[in-house]
């Protein structure tokens, strides 16, 4: 089952509540997290075989993916540190 984690920016206050990751019942797709050089923010995506992961806000692929267990990551918007809080809840 996959889960949620938020992103928080103690210094600019940008986060994201709900972030789905991992997998479902399904190994393949996956949600995976990502900054986005492009739109300059942070979330998850599907990632397929032989496809390229895009944004999910903007489409771009200008993505640095990150793995599921990382807690701590550089704000996308002003580049400080932010931390990634693992939620309550479950998908599939
Ligand atoms: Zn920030
Ligand atoms: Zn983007």
């Amino acid at each position: 089952m996959g889960s949620f984690v938020s992103f928080q920016c103690k210094f600019c206050r940008y986060e994201e509540s709900s972030i789905g990751v991992g997998h479902g019942k399904t190994t393949s797709p996956f949600l995976a997290l990502y900054r986005c050089q492009h739109c300059n923010t942070f979330g998850s995506t599907w990632i397929y075989e032989n496809k390229i992961p895009r944004c999910s806000s903007c489409y771009d692929d200008a993505l640095t993916l990150l793995p599921d267990d990382v807690r701590k990551v550089n704000c996308p918007k002003c580049g400080e540190p932010g931390v990634i809080t693992p939620k309550e809840g479950s998908w599939e």
